[in-house]
């Protein structure tokens, strides 16, 4: 049950530097861009906001900049420019495979990049009606003091499932964050928390401003398994990379759905071409069960998501060989 959208102020800069200072005058404020996620979150009546700064009015904010080999991103960019970008599609097309198994068309011509690699973590206690909510007490994310997926935990497990975030991860992708103190730079896996609760390592009033692809070498895809296969969350998706490097294939993965960060695995182990491929790839997918932690914030039970995200990891990587 969707429910209407609660009063709130929105102010609209055309400049990062204004849009910074309107959060220096009001800390509490909430940035925004296509708002694809936040505003059926505000809907729920899953945070308070009193006011929205929209990053969308921001010129140059969708900016796509090439440096020689690598290519910057604007955060603004909507997914639908990034899907017809004949570029990525060429260099990154992990990145594209992503874009074009989040939601629907009409969505992605407004979610942008920077929004997508921000998605709130979801969980099957949380993302739901107020009412739902509160006849189970609410939760230790919002308002409640109990976790109900793991009631002795102290800390909220809620899943990140955003699509892009395992593609540009596997392609060493870094991000640019900018606040009223500069800039900085980091590696995209370190814009990420193991808390549902607070999954992103922005500091407050700091915008993600762009993603740095740097020149690619490594083949890539991405897939995910879901519970609707037009329109849904991952309930756990994948991309790979594989490069050749002295005649043998190295794998890098990225997962999404399965814990409240995107996870990374860099799998240092070689495959040649005197390797058992049939060995090899099993000895990935145990590694690839180990490295994720899927919880009870879904409707499909851990386990499955495991097993499911393993086979799924390995069936990409063969694709790739
Ligand atoms: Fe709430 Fe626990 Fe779900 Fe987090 S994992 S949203 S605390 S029920």
């Amino acid at each position: 049950m969707s429910a209407n959208l609660p009063e709130f102020n929105l102010v609209k800069p055309s400049s990062i530097a204004e849009a910074l200072a309107a959060f220096r005058d009001q800390p509490h404020a909430k940035f925004c861009a296509g708002g694809t996620d936040l505003i059926p979150n505000m809907r729920h009546g899953l945070f308070e906001v009193e006011t929205l700064i929209d990053l969308g009015q921001i010129v140059g904010f969708d900016a796509v900049t090439i440096n020689g080999a690598d290519i910057e991103l604007g955060a603004g960019i909507s997914l639908s420019k990034l899907v017809g970008r004949a570029d990525i599609r060429e260099r990154f097309p992990a990145i594209v495979k992503a874009c074009e198994k989040v939601a629907g068309l009409s969505h992605r011509e407004a979610a942008t990049l920077g929004g997508n690699l921000c998605l709130e973590t979801r969980c099957l206690y949380y993302n739901q009606s107020e009412w739902w909510r509160k006849s189970n007490d609410y939760c230790l994310k919002y308002q409640g003091d109990i976790c109900h997926v793991a009631p002795r935990g102290n800390r909220c497990r809620a899943a990140f499932c955003g699509d892009l975030a395992p593609a540009f991860m596997v392609h060493r992708a870094e991000v640019e964050l900018v606040s009223l103190n500069g800039a900085r730079r980091l590696p995209l896996a370190d814009l990420y928390v193991e808390d549902g609760a607070a999954h992103l390592a922005l500091q407050p009033g700091e915008i993600l401003a762009s993603v740095h692809l740097p020149a690619a070498r490594a083949r890539s895809t991405y897939g995910k398994i879901c519970q609707r296969g037009a329109i849904d969350f991952p309930q756990a998706g994948v991309a790979v990379s594989c490069r050749k490097e002295a005649g043998v294939l190295q794998f890098e993965l990225a997962f999404t759905g399965t814990n409240s960060k995107p996870i990374l695995l860099e799998y240092r182990e070689p495959l040649g071409p005197k390797t058992d491929a049939d060995s090899y790839f099993e000895a990935l997918e145990k590694q690839v069960q180990k490295s994720v932690s899927p919880q009870r914030t879904t409707t499909t039970a851990p386990h499955y998501r495991r097993l499911a995200v393993a086979a799924l990891a390995v069936r990409l990587a063969r694709g790739l060989v």
